[in-house]
Parts: C-alpha cells; sequence; structure tokens
C-alpha cells in the first residue's frame, strides 16, 4: 500500500499543516517550513543550497505567507495554493512524508558511527 494523506488540514490559527496519513501517522508543519521547502522550479532555481532554516515567515502585504488550499493532485501529490499566488508547488506523497518534521521521523535512521 502506498503512503497517502487521508487528511490534509490547513490550521486558522498556528500557522501550521496537518497531514493524517494512510498509516496513522500525523505531521504537523509550519508553513514557512513548507514554503522553504518548496519543490516548484521557481523556488528550487533560486537558491543554491539547501533553505536555511529559522528564517521568519515572510510577509506577504500585511498578511503573513500561508497556503490557502491544499488540492490533492491525482493520487501521487499534494499541491499547494499559497496567499501570495505562488500555487507551482507540488508535493509528492512521498517528499512530504520525507518532511515530516516530528521526533519519530526526524530520529537518525541511518546515522553512520563518527570515525
Ligand atoms: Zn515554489
Ligand atoms: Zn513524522
Amino acid at each position: 500500500m502506498p503512503l497517502i494523506p487521508t487528511k490534509i488540514k490547513i490550521a486558522a490559527g498556528n500557522d501550521t499543516m496537518t497531514v493524517e496519513w494512510s498509516d496513522g501517522h500525523t505531521s504537523v508543519y509550519p508553513y514557512v517550513y513548507l514554503r522553504e521547502r518548496c519543490p516548484c522550479a521557481m523556488c528550487t532555481d533560486k537558491h543554491t543550497g539547501p533553505p536555511k532554516c529559522g528564517t521568519a515567515l515572510p510577509m506577504f502585504g500585511t498578511k503573513r505567507l500561508k497556503p490557502q488550499k491544499a488540492e490533492l493532485v491525482g493520487r501521487y501529490a499534494v499541491q499547494l495554493f499559497w496567499n501570495d499566488g505562488h500555487s507551482s508547488g507540488i508535493y509528492a506523497f512521498e517528499y512530504l512524508r520525507e518532511l515530516c518534521p516530528c521526533d519519530a521521523c526526524a530520529a537518525p535512521a541511518r546515522i553512520e558511527p563518527a570515525g
């Protein structure tokens, strides 16, 4: 069974998007975290290296940058529509799950012993 999101919630108040997965896992992504990892050509071209963590959430006018909606693309990806009009970021489920910032997923699964 491929891993798919069963529920995607864009929260109103706390600047995070919640994804519930078909294996029962729940991922919570801060908006800025997702935007920094936008996989579209426009965003990845701009950056020569990996995105920097801890960047302040960009402002858009007087509003904070956030996704207005998330739509499924076929059976393989989620497309985010940001309130600054950016919508070319298509997050494949696999990629999205890899991005999960929770402790369980961030645990070093393949750490090499030093020295
Ligand atoms: Zn992008
Ligand atoms: Zn996780």
